[in-house]
């Protein structure tokens, strides 16, 4: 199948600056993809890449199969919702909406209908004659989506599109992105520095690091086996174990990470532990104990009994929930 996206050793360098650096990529149709990593990994770049605000340095760039070089951002049928949403403030929301098809040279009455449907797409009928000024930061975001949609792109490129959301509309808007998503069938690429956003949304997630993809893989896999100790630290929070410290608790002599809610309080065996903090969160505690000389965090889930503070355990996980990296990196 041809991919919807695909890099071939792509970079682009600013000087010293490698913000993208030797990236391979290839993203499937319909596939709702997600870019992760912290502030300045490359993300951003590898959008800009994709909608021809930048060109790379070195390497190729496809889009369903034909090559993007030469091709400028307006015919290459992909279409990008910024952060700031970048609306016009003195046009009312249909002309914002219709402005994509205007500079297309559409018609009046045909651009009316698209950017009232692409309205309606978004939940948002019957706001056409309004300014940017007189929505919520909601309805914006909104508005900036059907903008990008009414071209009815192949491609629509999401840059941190929810970040200046509060968190029960980002969570709200994450269903609906994600529905609108299936329900298009659009290709959507994500980025985020958000790890429980890019899981909870996206079929597929890239982890950035230095202008690189340290590893990629669904959301199950990029949590459950982190193949290095960045992304195991960056995706949800592991313990980090020590080579040293997993052969005295009884695994290999390697770098390991385990997750605080795979360790459990044992009653009689176990590793032995002393509870030196626990943090009520809600829906679970976290426990921060140690065990031969380390420190580790364990979730108990509400509804199991609290150890206090000072009190011996004895922790026990599965060895299958012990993920062994491949570098300490
Ligand atoms: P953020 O989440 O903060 O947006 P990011 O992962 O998207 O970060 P990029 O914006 O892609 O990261 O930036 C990657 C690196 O490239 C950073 O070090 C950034 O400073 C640098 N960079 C990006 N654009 C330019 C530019 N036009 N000129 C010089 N350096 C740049």
């Amino acid at each position: 199948m041809t991919a919807a996206v695909r890099f071939q050793k792509v970079s682009r360098h600013f000087g010293q600056v490698r913000a993208v650096d030797g990236v391979d990529l290839e993203i499937a149709p319909g596939e709702f993809f997600a870019m992760l990593g912290p502030s300045g990994s490359g993300k951003t770049t590898c959008l800009r890449l994709i909608a021809g605000f930048e060109q790379p340095t070195s390497g190729h760039i496809k889009i369903f199969g034909e090559t993007a070089e030469g091709v400028p951002s307006y015919r290459r049928n992909v279409n990008t919702v910024f952060q700031d949403y970048a609306l016009f403030p003195h046009l009312n929301i249909l002309d914002n909406v219709a402005y994509g098809l205007m500079v297309k040279g559409v018609g009046k009455a045909e651009r009316t209908r698209g950017a009232e449907q692409a309205l309606e797409l978004v939940k948002l009928p019957g706001y056409g004659t309004r300014k940017p000024g007189q929505l919520s930061g909601g309805q914006r975001q909104r508005v900036a989506l059907a903008r990008a949609l009414v071209n009815k792109p192949k491609v629509l490129l999401l840059d941190e599109p929810l970040g200046a959301l509060d968190l029960k509309l980002r969570e709200q808007m994450q269903e609906e992105l994600k529905s609108l998503q299936r329900a298009l069938g659009i290709t959507f690429i994500f980025v985020t520095h958000d790890q429980g956003e890019a899981l909870s949304m996206a079929d597929r997630v890239a982890v950035f690091n230095n202008g690189g993809i340290v590893q990629e893989g669904t959301p199950q896999e990029i949590y459950q086996q982190p193949r290095t100790r960045f992304v195991a630290d960056f995706v949800g929070s592991s313990n980090i174990i020590s080579p040293e410290t997993m052969s005295s608790l009884g695994g290999e002599r390697r770098w390991a990470s385990l997750r605080p809610e795979a360790i459990r309080l044992a009653g009689k065996d176990g590793v032995a532990a002393t509870v030196q903090a626990t943090n009520f969160l809600g829906a679970a505690t976290r426990l921060a104990v140690e065990a031969n000389g380390t420190r580790l965090h364990v979730t108990v889930p509400a509804g199991l009994p609290i150890p206090e503070t000072g009190t011996s355990v004895k922790l026990s996980w599965l060895p299958t929930d012990v993920h062994y990296m491949d570098d300490a990196a």
